[in-house]
């Protein structure tokens, strides 16, 4: 890739709300042709409209190999290769491992990490075609794990090991591989959570900080992928200034 985005086509995952919407205006913003995928189509086609020649809503269900499939090959469809991935889509169901309800692990496991593992698997033949890269949306869980976060982190730091290989086994190819490991960002991620304790810290530890804003998220996204092609920013863990 050069310095520039101008004629990329990406595919953004979870582009429904926060990081995944803001890292999508980013990137049209520098150029790129974005492909916006997740559930909720009403929300991707508002996002859409706001630059309609270079964005496509796409109803995505990460869960799911054949949706993963069907969205990466409309994009190709649409736009005539696929040059990005950003791997976004996720879920945080934060609770303590002793009574939890099993059915939110599996719900994690399923998103966080094997969708994004099977977004991976049926991008990477266009991936390789275009010498292009993969961002992978990890987290300080990814690093770090913590009480209440058991089952999350878990996902998170099955990310990283994904990644890692990925990158070991894709790198010679020239396709360059990303994690981003946010702190606390102001999204709705945290509205998902059942466990009233952990909703309630959850609320308490936002208001207890400046937070991380979904755009300063999508600027590291488009820093990594705007480095010249000899340079493959591997890792970006990024904090609030306020988070301990
Ligand atoms: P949001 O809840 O705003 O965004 C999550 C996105 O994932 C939504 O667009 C949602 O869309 C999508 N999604 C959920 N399930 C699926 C699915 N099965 N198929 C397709 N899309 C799905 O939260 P964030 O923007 O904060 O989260 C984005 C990523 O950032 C996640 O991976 C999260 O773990 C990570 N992260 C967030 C942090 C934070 O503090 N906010 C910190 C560290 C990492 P829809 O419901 O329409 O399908």
């Amino acid at each position: 890739m050069s310095n520039t985005l101008d004629g990329k086509v990406v595919l953004i995952t979870g582009a429904s709300s926060g990081i995944g919407e803001a890292t999508a205006l980013a990137l049209s913003a520098e150029g790129a042709r974005v492909a916006v995928g997740a559930r909720r189509v009403d929300r991707l086609e508002a996002l859409a409209s706001k630059a309609p020649d270079q964005m496509l809503a796409l109803e995505l269900d990460v869960t799911d190999q054949e949706s993963v499939r069907a969205a990466i090959a409309k994009t190709v469809e649409h736009f005539g290769a696929l040059d990005i991935l950003v791997n976004n889509a996720g879920v945080m169901l934060a609770g303590p491992i002793a009574g939890a309800d099993t059915t939110e692990w599996t719900r994690m496991i399923d998103t966080n990490l094997l969708g994004s593992m099977y977004t991976v698997h049926a991008a990477l033949p266009h991936l390789l075609e275009r010498k292009g890269a993969v961002v992978q949306v990890s987290s300080t869980s990814g690093r770090i794990s913590s009480a209440g976060n058991g089952a999350y982190a878990a996902t998170k730091f099955g990310i990283t090991a994904f990644t890692e290989a990925l990158r070991q086994e894709v790198t010679a190819q020239g396709v360059r591989v990303v994690a981003i490991e946010p702190g606390f960002v102001a999204t709705e991620l945290t509205d998902h959570i059942t466990d009233p304790t952990m909703q309630a810290a959850a609320k308490d530890m936002a208001a207890s900080m400046r937070t991380l804003q979904p755009e300063d998220i999508a600027n590291a996204v488009v820093y990594a992928v705007t480095q010249p092609e000899r340079v493959a920013v591997n890792e970006i863990l990024i904090r609030p200034t306020d988070q301990t």
